[in-house]
């Protein structure tokens, strides 16, 4: 899947080998949806932190000292520290280029009123001053062309508008210098958890957008991975509702699904009847949630009973275990097999914005849900469904960190 989301907030320390975690925010990954968050001064894990002090004589009047780059869990910023006298005027550029990228190199352009990020000749983004002398700017990776995990080989050149004093002195610099560039691998970002909403229950999400949200109990199961392939190749994300004895055996399974942008989810350790709440139920939750985590490192943000069997003290030991009660408003009755056609019809009539689609990847032969999701996903993003996981369509923020490169 593509990290396109734009803005975080740092807080949590290390935890199961990742870094500090952030809350990642924007409309356009099926994970992120609550509302930008407030930006802060970068304090994710820098990869690198890169300094140059350039030399004496000919090189006296170069513009740059430093240059630093850092990843976001979607995201590299770069930092470039100037000269005090940078004698860069109006007109002047600062480029960042990753090698191998096909994509224009960002520059920090001097401008009569202050920086402007430019790719091209369109502004991409803003620039924050650090200290008195630093420029800083944070940009998505595929706005730069850049993948997570991937090997990046950066080095940053100025190129200045006019030469003051005269041509023998260098009117552009580079970091590092010569035909050198600085090489990092970046970290992985992986779904951590999500922000707790309280004890509250959901049968569907707000039907004031156009999204849809596919769900799927009673896994995982051999038909998993069928599921999980579907869609991959539409490029879309679902919600997997699981059973916490069930996941042994199956942990790389989850592991991908993380990866994709599925959300795992929480569906009672055994499938018992825990409408009645009480301490079992907490039990139930605790022992799968535990599971999911130990798999993956994310912890289920929401919870879907049993049978659909729920009452207050069960929302609200869910809610204490930092989970939403969730059950749906889509159902096709998929599990009794009433044939791939039925399925189909089913789900596209009832479908509605907000909606919560109930589907089963696991409890017995799953051949037909199979079948008729190629068809299922097709028609509804024919008629401009966009497909999100719960927490989006609920606008649970999920919480992202980053796993260094193995
Ligand atoms: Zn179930």
């Amino acid at each position: 899947m593509t990290w396109r989301s734009r803005s975080l907030v740092v807080a949590l320390a290390a935890t199961a080998g990742l870094s500090p975690t952030g809350t990642a925010a924007a409309a356009t990954t099926p994970q992120a949806t609550s509302p930008a968050a407030p930006r802060t001064a970068p304090a994710l894990p820098t990869l690198h932190a890169f300094s140059v002090v350039h030399g004496s004589g000919a090189d006296a009047r170069v513009k740059l000292t430093a240059a630093q780059l850092w990843q976001t869990t979607d995201g590299l910023g770069v930092t470039v520290q100037l000269r005090r006298r940078s004698g860069l005027t109006t007109g002047s550029k600062i480029c960042v280029t990753f090698g191998g990228s096909a994509v224009q190199p960002p520059c920090f352009r001097k401008e009569r009123s202050g920086w402007r990020l430019t790719i091209g000749h369109r502004v991409a983004g803003a620039v924050a001053l650090v200290g008195r002398h630093g420029i800083t700017t944070e940009l998505p990776l595929s706005t730069l062309g850049l993948a997570p995990s991937q090997t990046v080989r950066w080095s940053v050149a100025s190129a200045a508008h006019a030469c003051k004093g005269g041509g023998a002195l260098p009117c552009s610099d580079r970091i590092p210098s010569g035909t050198r560039t600085v090489t990092n691998r970046l970290w992985t970002p992986v779904a951590t958890g999500c922000a707790d909403a309280g004890a509250r229950a959901f049968t569907g999400g707000p039907a004031t957008r156009h999204e849809v949200a596919m769900t799927f109990d009673d896994g995982p199961s051999e038909y998993t991975a069928q599921i999980q392939a579907i869609l991959r190749k539409a490029g879309i994300p679902a919600t997997f509702f699981m059973i916490g004895r069930q996941i042994a055996g199956h942990e790389a399974q989850l592991r991908s699904e993380i990866a994709d942008g599925d959300e795992l989810a929480d569906h009672s350790w055994s499938h018992v009847d825990l409408g009645g709440g009480g301490p079992l139920a907490t039990t139930q939750l605790t022992d799968t949630n535990d599971a999911i985590r130990a798999a993956t490192g994310f912890s289920p943000c929401l919870f879907r009973p049993p049978y659909g069997s729920v009452g207050s003290d069960l929302v609200a030991r869910a809610g204490a275990l930092g989970m939403s009660t969730v059950t749906w408003n889509v159902d096709p009755q998929d599990w009794a097999r009433p044939g791939v056609e039925a399925i189909e019809q089913r789900i596209l009539a009832q479908v509605k914005d907000g909606a919560i689609i109930l589907d089963h990847d696991g409890g017995g032969d799953r051949s037909q849900t199979v079948a008729a999701l190629p068809t299922v996903i097709s028609e509804l993003q024919a008629r401009g469904y966009r497909f999100v996981t719960v927490s989006a369509l609920l606008g649970k923020p999920v919480t992202y960190g980053l796993r260094a490169p193995r």
